[in-house]
């Protein structure tokens, strides 16, 4: 299938890959079995168990060890005649150099930082080395050539930066789900269960208060005399009701926004809670406290009504204050604990349902409030195939046919 040509271009070529994860696992089986005959490897990580599933140069009984060696090893089993020279080293170390760079004919990236690649693609402008860029994230994924004089570099186009929201977004004006995610688990969640001490944007006042100083109590502490549904009712009415009337009293915000409604508890679940529900939690540990069991809701992926989440709601945090209350001033969010992932989903969809904002289920707001991203091992080995085409083109010189190419997987 390859013609002379390539194949030429192919054997003769001195090839640097930088990275030996997801794609370079793949990137590296690919070359070998395309004829390269000369490669080098950089990679500083060792093996973790978290790779395994998709990196396929490695097993079990790596874990530990270098990426780059172990994947040279394994490559040498099926392609022993071929030369691969790994470094187990940071590529920000300064022996690899530009000198160190002007001895390959092309640099691949198979990256998973935006830092190593500004680094990269600097070194290669120095060394005037083509550099084919790539990266993956789930079912996306994209490889760019790039060459001095030819082509833009890679920081030629401002990268997307991590994504962050405006803060008035997330506390007065949420327009997506994943502003009511945010919300519930940077400021509620924090503010009931995390450090006090620490500032939080949580306190809607309307622009006028003139006399917060009568109002200075905190509301999120425990009075005397109050029983945890007294406690989880005033919290709900605080945060659901009354923030979103004070919020509601700046006309200014909602001139061209459509209002939000204040939903509060004698609404929602007029009738004492806690004695109904059905079972009795059984065992203390921390796996085994959860809202959606003592309340009978079975199915992760249903989407709760306001109501189903008013209950997991109350009833999460009666669980944490009664079940784990010595970890109450400590805790932060964390996507794996059960209990908080059932109370931000709550309190989220509760908040969506008060903006207009359609309501999700706990397993599709677990994946948004721990922004899990998984690596698909498919997506890598398309990338990795894409990038030795565009490799071999730049080998052949032939930057007329050079391709941005992106991949969406469904
Ligand atoms: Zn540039």
């Amino acid at each position: 299938m390859a013609s002379e040509e390539q194949i030429s271009a192919i054997k003769g070529a001195k090839v640097l890959m930088v990275g030996a994860g997801g794609i370079g696992c793949e990137l590296l089986k690919t070359l070998a079995l395309s004829g390269f005959q000369d490669i080098h490897i950089i990679d500083m990580d060792t093996i973790e168990v978290s790779n395994l599933n998709r990196q396929f140069l490695f097993r079990q009984s790596h874990v530990g060890q270098s990426k780059a060696k172990v994947a040279r090893d394994a490559v040498l089993r099926f392609r022993p005649n071929i030369s691969i020279t790994p470094y187990h080293a940071n590529v920000k170390e300064s022996r690899f150099n530009v000198d160190f760079y002007k001895e390959f004919d092309v640099v691949l990236n198979g990256l998973d930082n935006l830092d190593a690649r500004r680094h990269v693609n600097r070194l290669c402008l120095a060394a005037d080395v083509p550099l084919v860029e790539s990266g993956t994230t789930g079912f996306l994924g994209q490889v760019t050539v790039h060459l001095k004089g030819k082509t833009e570099c890679y920081e030629c186009q401002a990268k997307p930066a991590p994504k962050t929201y405006p803060v008035c977004t997330i506390t007065s004006t949420p327009s997506k789900f994943v502003h009511c995610i945010v919300w519930a688990k940077d400021l509620l969640f924090a503010k009931l269960f995390g450090d006090k001490n620490l500032e939080n944007d949580l306190n809607v006042r309307s622009s006028d208060a003139t006399n917060l100083s009568e109002h200075s109590e905190d509301v999120f502490e425990c009075r005397k005399g109050e029983d945890i549904e007294q406690y989880g009712r005033r919290i709900y009415d605080h945060v659901f009701g009354h923030n979103i009337e004070v919020a509601l009293s700046n006309e200014e915000t909602w001139k061209n926004r459509n209002k939000p409604c204040a939903i509060y508890s004698k609404d929602v679940f007029p009738d004492k809670l806690t004695k109904e529900n059905g079972k009795t939690e059984k065992g203390s540990t921390t796996e085994d406290v959860s809202a959606m069991a003592s309340l009978g809701l079975k199915n992760p992926q249903d989407v709760w009504s306001l109501a189903e989440n008013s209950r997991v709601f109350y009833e999460s945090l009666r669980l944490f204050f009664s079940k784990r209350q010595k970890e109450i001033g400590n805790l932060t969010f964390d996507k794996d604990d059960q209990l908080a992932v059932e109370f931000v989903t709550a309190a989220a969809n509760i908040r969506a349902s008060s903006f207009g904002i359609p309501l999700h289920s706990l397993f599709e707001a677990k994946g948004i409030a721990g922004n899990i991203v998984h690596a698909v091992a498919t997506t890598n080995a398309i990338i990795a195939g894409l990038i030795v085409i565009e490799a071999i083109k730049v080998l052949k010189k032939d930057s007329n046919n050079y391709r941005f190419s992106s991949v969406i997987l469904h």
